[in-house]
């Protein structure tokens, strides 16, 4: 039996998971990251993180370590390009990391590895080619071709979330107007609801209280501010979806993100329905909108498949 360990950095913790050869977790460890931390105190929760792992299996039957950030990568260099929860450009986390645990720590991006991970275990099984879009604070995106993860030739490729869907829309984190994610994002939900009310429109939910929970239920007693809006999402979804399709003919797309989940019997006929119409010729046939079925592990369980 030879084990693998995946590794997962978010804004606030560390998750580590040691994998069987069946890619089945058999063990795990979390580790809160203190709000500010200094990033080579970071460098060694992470190593801390692995070396708990390790001491739980024999550390000759490792066959490989691999850890998901949230930033994209250079695999070439071992950098982590734009590594923004932790204000660090460039920072060369494999030399960090090697220096603190003496292995060479394979590394990916974060949504990249989810989408490596929902292909071979998940929602993409069956399948040769996917398009990941992951809703969230942002919205992430990974492209599976022929069995392998697209990086891009600068580590840019499928950045979904700044496809351009309309030019007046509203402002992106980026700088530019109307991206995908400025407007299907929590983050895009909550300024365009702040904006709707500010322009004296009436809404159940208060945006400075703005759970999850409350835009569910505001949904479903038919909210009519919250409701086009979540509307406006769902359509500018599935125009994003029909951009890819275009683009790159896939045979499969995946769709995480609460929403989307919980309001499937919704929302999901209304992104199909323009996901077929702005797709050119059949472009959507046969090509499934799958909700992704892996959960908070992915990362991990991805970086722990890199080889
Ligand atoms: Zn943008």
């Amino acid at each position: 039996m030879s084990y693998r360990i995946g590794l997962d950095l978010g804004g606030t913790k560390v998750l580590g998971i040691v994998t069987d050869s069946d890619h089945k977790v058999v063990h795990r460890k979390k580790h809160r990251l203190s709000n500010r931390a200094d990033i080579s105190v970071v460098m060694d929760q992470i190593s801390n993180v692995y070396t708990a792992l390790v001491e739980q299996v024999d550390d000759e039957k490792i066959a490989s370590v691999g850890i998901a950030l949230p930033s994209p990568v250079d695999n070439k260099l071992g950098h982590a390009k734009h590594l923004t929860a932790f204000q660090e450009k460039e920072l060369p986390v494999r030399d960090m990391l090697k220096e603190r645990t003496g292995v060479d720590i394979k590394l990916g991006n974060d949504v990249n590895m989810a989408t490596l991970a929902e292909y071979k275990l998940g929602a993409g099984k069956g399948v040769s080619s996917l398009f990941t879009f992951y809703p969230g604070t942002g919205l992430g995106g990974g492209y599976i071709y022929e069995g392998k993860l697209v990086t891009g030739f600068n580590s840019t490729a499928a950045e979904v979330g700044h496809v351009v869907i309309d030019i007046d829309g509203p402002l992106c984190k980026c700088g530019r107007h109307g991206c995908l994610e400025a407007i299907v994002s929590y983050h895009g939900l909550k300024t365009m609801l702040g904006e709707k009310l500010a322009a004296g429109a009436v809404c159940h939910i208060d945006p400075s209280s703005f759970r999850a929970t409350d835009i569910f239920k505001a949904w479903r007693k038919g909210d009519p501010v919250l409701s086009e809006l979540l509307e406006y999402q769902a359509r500018a979804l599935g125009i994003g979806i029909a951009n890819v399709i275009n683009i790159t003919g896939v045979e499969r797309i995946i769709l995480g993100g609460t929403i989307y989940h919980e309001l499937q019997d919704d929302l999901l006929p209304i992104i199909e329905k323009n996901a077929v119409k702005y797709a050119i010729g059949n472009g959507m046939d046969g090509v499934d909108i799958f909700l992704n079925e892996l959960g908070d592990e992915a990362p991990a369980l991805g970086a722990s498949m890199l080889d």
